[in-house]
């Protein structure tokens, strides 16, 4: 060991040249490794990066070993060992290296031997890159990235056609929570966390990358089903509380996943696999977090045909509400039997899906907001419609339903009252439904400005969600139009009937005036008479019809037994 020359009397004429030459023209550390003095020489931008003592130094393997990650150690060892004892001339590896941040960063090495006269390899030289770069690892985790995954999915597939297993996809519920509290490092730091629990929590067999942002990757190439991809998610979610309880729930975090199992006979491209966890994670993380969820293709084939229908509906709202059409169903007095006006309910035919309810269709208006626009063509129709029936009808009221998405949109009001104006309608005479009275805040802009205005207010579907009359008493609602659902049950069923007698009452009692939906037969009709609601509405008197045809048999009718008495 004495007897070593120091390294920086080493020179290496034959490649120093070169070695400076290229040195300057590639992101590449360039390294020359000298086995009969033992001697490491490498660029000088390696020592930056790398805790090396030096661009040159000696005892190669000792040095090293302070810098390769314990698990790839042996590999390299062993094969610097071959080369030296002539055994092979390859070097070729992907491996970590430690920072000098203390992480460990994949880097690519490739190498040639030199031999010297006797046949013995002399050196080794060769370039190190840092696959980071290439964004096949990730430098914060110490992880392979999807770009990795890419390569490997195709390469086991292509290997083994009978390759079974799963993909799970695993994201940190509230990172962007940490990252806005805490700040990046610690952010980083979870992510380092993460990323040793997921090395940890998995089985042989299975790889760990980084995703995007805050999200993980599990290859399982061994034919493991869903069964065990929610084991391992249960250890993972396990060692994740454990972690957040070591640190005293100072960054407290929880983990979601997605899986997509992949078999011989439904190997998809990696593509679609990605678009499956994507599926799976957004399930599980759009209602509840901390949650796994495994890919069913009957759940992605009802999202995609929301998506379709949203689609289609949007083209139809931008074709000036082409296929869209108001039907009209008539609300009648109990006391008097006559016409008081009609609830407006918008139809749908579609081009690709033909008639559907609006049951299936609004709540996808809502999700997108297309309601928005689609709800200022309603008041345009309806409060129009009833103006016009008003010609026969003097006091003739439409109910409009607006969703509570609308309700978000002030400017909705600004639309409403132009219309307003140019028909010259009183409002008075418009009903707004609103479901569900936890919607209905005296403090929105939109419901102030309708009352305001004069509009009459109603609550529509009360019974089936969270109703309370204390609460209706303070807000300045007019009707509360009482759910077909509860009519059906009361109906049959002594105690229903008791609670609607007692809405019924109630709401006299307080001066709300009362809508019975779903009246079907004569016979409900006996039934709930007696209780003395103020309207009835139900397919008994009618069902929602096209405008034409209301005139024709609720208006027309009503209007010519009118002269006829006159006459
Ligand atoms: P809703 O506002 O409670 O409307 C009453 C629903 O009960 C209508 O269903 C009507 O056809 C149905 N109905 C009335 N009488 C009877 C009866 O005797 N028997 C039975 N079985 N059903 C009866 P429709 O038209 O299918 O509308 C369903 C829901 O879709 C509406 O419930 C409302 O929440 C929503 N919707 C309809 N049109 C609009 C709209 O223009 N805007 C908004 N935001 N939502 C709407
Ligand atoms: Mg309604
Ligand atoms: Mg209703």
């Amino acid at each position: 060991m004495n007897n070593l020359i120091k390294p920086e009397e080493i020179i290496y004429p034959q490649f120093e040249y070169a070695f400076s030459v290229i040195d300057k023209c590639t992101d590449d550390y360039i390294f020359i490794l000298d086995f009969e003095n033992d001697c490491y020489n490498i660029s000088e931008s390696a020592v930056e990066r790398f805790p090396l003592p030096n661009s040159k130094f000696h005892h190669v393997t000792s040095t090293l070993k302070n810098i390769i990650h314990p698990d790839d150690f042996n590999m390299i060892e062993k094969n610097l060992e071959e080369i030296s004892e002539g055994k092979t001339k390859q070097h070729n590896f992907e491996y970590r290296w430690k920072n000098t941040d203390g992480d460990y960063v994949w880097i690519s090495c490739r190498g040639q031997v030199i031999s010297d006269t006797k046949g013995l390899a002399a050196y080794l030289v060769g370039r190190i890159s840092e696959i980071g770069s290439l964004k096949r690892a990730d430098n914060i985790t110490g992880l392979l990235t999807d770009i990795q995954l890419n390569r490997d999915y195709k390469l086991y597939t292509s290997k083994n056609k009978n390759i079974s297993g799963y993909l799970m996809y695993i994201k940190i519920d509230n990172f962007g929570e940490l990252n806005r509290r805490y700040g990046k490092s610690e952010g980083n730091n979870v992510l380092r966390i993460m990323a040793r629990i997921l090395e940890k929590s998995v089985v042989n067999n299975t790889r760990v990358y980084r995703y995007e942002n805050s999200s993980f990757v599990l290859f399982n190439y061994q034919g493991d089903c869903a069964n065990d991809a929610k084991s391992t998610y249960n250890n993972i979610r396990q060692a994740v509380e454990r972690a957040t309880e070591k640190i005293d729930y100072k960054l407290f975090f929880t983990v979601s996943a997605g899986v997509v199992e992949f078999s011989p006979n439904k190997t998809d491209k990696i593509d679609d696999i990605y678009k499956k966890a994507e599926f799976a994670i957004y399930s599980a993380t759009k209602n509840k977090k901390n949650n796994i969820v495994i890919f069913s293709d009957e759940e992605y084939n009802n999202y995609i045909k929301r998506l379709k229908i949203q689609e289609n509906l949007r083209i139809d709202i931008k074709n000036n509400f082409e296929d869209f059409e108001l039907y009209y169903q008539p609300i009648i007095s109990t006391r008097t039997k006559k016409l008081v006006g009609a609830e407006a309910l918008l139809r749908w035919k579609s081009k690709e899906y033909g008639h559907m309810s609006p049951i299936e269709f609004v709540p996808i208006l809502e999700e997108s907001g297309l309601i928005v626009p689609l709800g200022k063509w309603i008041f345009n129709t309806a409060i129009r419609q009833c103006k016009e029936w008003q010609k026969y009808i003097p006091d003739f009221k439409v109910n409009i339903n607006i969703s509570y998405v609308q309700l978000r949109t002030s400017d909705v009001l600004k639309d409403i009252n132009k219309c307003i104006e140019e028909t010259e309608l009183d409002p008075q005479y418009i009903v707004i439904e609103i479901t569900e009275s936890g919607h209905l805040d005296m403090n929105n802009s939109l419901i102030r400005g309708f009352y305001e205005r004069n509009f009459k207010l109603a609550i529509d579907d009360f019974g089936t969600g969270y109703s309370n009359m204390r609460y209706l008493q303070h807000l300045n609602v007019n009707t509360i139009k009482i759910d077909r659902s509860f009519v059906e049950r009361a109906s049959r069923n002594p105690y229903d009937f008791k609670i609607v007698k007692h809405i019924i009452d109630m709401a006299h009692s307080i001066n709300l005036e009362i809508c019975l939906e779903g009246i079907e037969t004569e016979a409900e009709l006996s039934v709930f008479e007696p209780l003395k609601p103020t309207f009835i509405q139900g397919y008994y008197f009618g069902k929602p019809v096209p405008k034409d045809i209301f005139y024709e048999k609720h208006i027309k009718s009503l209007f010519s037994k009118d002269l006829s008495k006159n006459h």
